[in-house]
């Protein structure tokens, strides 16, 4: 029986890296940008695509270690690795894999993106031997099916995931009968987004938003239909919004990371961003904040009353410190 709902998800199971997505509990590695497909849709930003750059969950790093650093920032329960095609990087991609096993045990649950393209039985059997335990195939041609098959002779998870683009159902159709015929774990489709790089590719195709904020028209509904069409199979079937990424797996991961390394002058709120003060003091603060500059304090919000001027700013948790909105309070006036 599908469960959910329709604006955010719908499954009949979900696949183990999904159910720690869903908690906040996966850090996000995007291991390297280069790819050797060149998709119209592709979602992945202009600084991202193509270069040979690494991101834990949304800052740049530069060492593995700083995957291991990140993840225990926000207590990670597992790593999902994508890119590009972190196939591209296998040297790298297994070494991090064996890094996060050894460094938080084998329940540390590692999930793979790859569209399978330079997926071999070497690859496959290196990816096994350091601990992988799921694999994800986004087979951008049916060509790419046979990695998926090679897949399913060894012991991690497979499963295919997939965006729902309009008018290529029948593609779709096909790959989801291939996945249940063959007996793959899951099929996971995703709501098919505008981004700033894929949107003027899009528009061209006629697409609109119309989900969400950056959900393409039609995309839902035809997932959905798929998950209706196929619910007896045999397969776990689900369906992923672009506002579930936004609104449950991003501020649940925000969430996550505010519970294990926010400072204790940083009020956490529930949409998961956080809140300090700027204040202006040659007096030593450091019972009630830090100094971040020459006379210059961030303090909890919660003392601010007992300044005359203070920057009350909100910020995203992670290491970027995005702000989001910054307000002057004069207390005198
Ligand atoms: S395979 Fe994935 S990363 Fe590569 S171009 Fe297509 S959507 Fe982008």
């Amino acid at each position: 029986m599908l469960r959910g709902n329709p604006d955010i998800g719908v499954y009949n199971a979900l696949p183990r890296g999904c159910e720690l997505c869903r908690l906040g509990g996966k850090l996000v590695v995007y291991i390297t940008g280069e790819c050797g497909d060149n998709c119209y849709y592709c979602p992945v930003s202009t600084e991202r695509f193509g270069k040979d750059v690494m991101y834990a969950n949304e800052a740049e790093v530069k060492s593995l270690y700083d995957f291991i650093y990140e993840a225990y920032r926000m207590n990670a329960a597992g790593a999902g690795i994508t890119g590009g095609d972190p196939i591209l990087a296998i040297g790298r991609l297994t070494k991090l894999i064996r890094l996060f096993k050894d460094e938080f045990s084998s329940d540390f649950h590692v999930h793979l993106y790859t569209s399978g393209r330079y997926v071999t039985n070497d690859v496959l059997r290196e990816l096994e031997r350091v601990g992988l335990d799921e694999i994800r195939f986004h087979p951008v041609k049916e060509d790419y099916l046979k990695a998926v098959e090679k897949a399913l002779k060894f012991r991690f998870d497979v499963g295919i995931e997939v965006p729902s683009i309009p008018h290529e159902k029948e593609f779709l159709e096909r790959i989801v009968e291939w996945g249940v015929k063959k007996g793959v774990k899951f099929i996971n489709i995703n709501e098919l987004e505008l981004t700033e790089r894929n949107y003027q590719s899009l528009n061209v195709q006629g697409y609109r938003v119309s989900h969400g904020l950056t959900g393409v028209k039609g995309s839902a509904e035809l997932a959905l239909s798929l998950l209706r069409k196929y619910e007896s199979k045999n397969v776990a079937l689900h369906y992923c919004s672009s506002v579930y990424k936004d609104v449950v797996e991003t501020r649940t991961r925000f969430l996550r990371i505010i519970k294990y390394s926010a400072k204790p002058y940083e009020n956490g709120t529930p949409e998961g961003t956080i809140v300090r003060a700027i204040v202006k003091s040659n007096s030593d603060l450091s019972d009630i904040g830090e100094k971040i500059g020459e006379g210059m304090w961030s303090i909890s919000p919660d003392f601010s009353s007992h300044f005359s001027e203070v920057v009350l700013v909100e910020e995203h948790p992670d290491q970027r410190r995005l702000r989001i909105t910054e307000k002057l309070i004069n207390s005198k006036t």
